[in-house]
């Protein structure tokens, strides 16, 4: 067919695609795409059958099933003491991805700017450009990938719309601190600049750190959307379940998109949600179980040539290999797949330039033989 306007002419097939079906084809060990190789717990997966039998197969309120968001709200109120209305503020998503595009596609018109923080999570940036809106990019300190906020003020124009965080973040395992949630207020306070906090990765924080989530901030909190995923927190990624958190006028904006997008989101794993929610050790006890996957695969790697850069979150940490080897990270990448049968995702794929300092990202969300394994292999290198 001709003529097919092609609206993303920058994207090609995303990098978790490809080296995932890489892995595949060369059986190699699997620590690019970030997902769990562990089981996930029974008792969700009985709540899910239970919800089932009790014959929750039709749709469910375009805004999510109510027990659901009013676990959300609960949850959030212990944890963060931030008042959310669950009628009127949550809205359960298809995935944290689809908040995160819904949101932006609320809010952006052509000619809008977006501050963004690279490196970035792959989908941010064609979400930004699908609706005609121009991604502002803010390059994350080098090594330890920090926001410098001096840079961001000086971004800031009368076209901004909206500034996008992600906290634990992907790629790097980089946390956002009180210093930081405080200096972005400071910095859009009196301002309509609308705030997108990408936080799936809330509860896979570790070190002793807490999540700074943008709702603990009442300036902040009507002027936000935060996006969450259930997928990250209950080891369920291909779930694709998520929601998101916003100030009530947005939400409504959110809402008008996500009605002839979606419309609802599956409704027995709602249900099951609502009640699994209640087991406030499932979600309490992930910094614990996840640290130590970290600390493992860390210790594993020493027998490598890879150097650890710092994560304190997410599924992710990255090494270094500038000390040893000199070929693009993209190559190389490729290379260890093909030659020494371990997937791993380069940092390059992340900046829109291509910027590459010789880095990787390893998923450390494996069983503990997984990361020895693979790190037996690595040592051949
Ligand atoms: N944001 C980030 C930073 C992620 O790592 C992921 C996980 N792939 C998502 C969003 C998407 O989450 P979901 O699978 O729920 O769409
Ligand atoms: N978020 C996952 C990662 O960063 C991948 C999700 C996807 O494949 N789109 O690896």
């Amino acid at each position: 067919m001709k003529n097919i306007p092609d609206k993303l002419p920058k994207v090609g097939t995303t990098i978790f695609t490809i080296m995932s079906q890489l892995a595949h084809e060369y059986d190699a060990i699997n620590l690019g795409q970030g997902f769990p190789d562990f089981p996930m717990d029974d008792q969700l997966i009985n709540e899910v059958k239970k919800a089932m039998h009790d014959g929750h197969h039709q749709y469910a309120h375009m805004n999510g099933v109510p027990a659901l968001t009013k676990a959300i709200a609960g949850k959030i109120k212990k944890l963060y003491d931030a008042d959310i209305d669950p009628v009127s503020q949550i809205t359960i998503t298809p995935g944290a991805t689809y908040a995160i595009y819904t949101a932006l596609t609320a809010i952006l018109l052509p000619g809008d700017e977006v501050i963004l923080f690279e490196p970035a999570y792959d989908s941010y940036i064609p979400n930004i450009e699908i609706n005609g809106a121009r991604p502002i990019l803010i390059p994350l300190s080098y090594p330890t990938y920090q926001i410098p906020w001096e840079m961001v003020k000086e971004k800031i124009t009368p076209k901004t719309k909206a500034i996008l965080i992600n906290s634990p973040q992907n790629p790097t395992g980089a946390v956002l601190h009180k210093s930081d949630i405080e200096e972005l207020q400071k910095i859009t306070e009196g301002t309509d600049i609308i705030i997108i906090s990408d936080e799936v990765y809330e509860h896979l924080i570790y070190d002793g750190l807490q999540h700074e989530t943008v709702l603990k901030y009442p300036s902040l909190r009507e002027r936000c959307f935060a996006c969450f995923s259930f997928g990250k927190t209950y080891h369920c990624t291909g779930w694709k379940m998520g929601y998101c958190i916003g100030g009530s006028e947005l939400m409504k904006a959110f809402r008008k998109v996500h009605q002839y997008n979606a419309f609802s989101t599956n409704s027995f794993v709602q249900y099951a949600l609502a009640e699994y929610l209640q087991n406030e050790n499932a979600y309490l006890s992930l910094p614990n179980l996840m640290q130590q996957k970290r600390d493992y695969l860390m210790n594993c790697m020493k027998q490598t040539r890879f150097k650890p850069l710092e994560s304190h979150g997410s599924y992710f940490q990255c090494y270094s290999y500038a000390d040893f080897n000199n070929e693009n990270d993209f190559d190389f990448a490729k290379r260890i797949i093909k030659e020494f049968g371990v997937a791993t995702i380069p940092l390059s794929s992340f900046y829109q330039d291509g910027l590459d300092h010789k880095v990787l990202r390893f998923c450390f969300a494996k069983k503990e033989e997984t990361l020895y394994q693979a790190a037996e292999r690595l040592k051949h290198i």
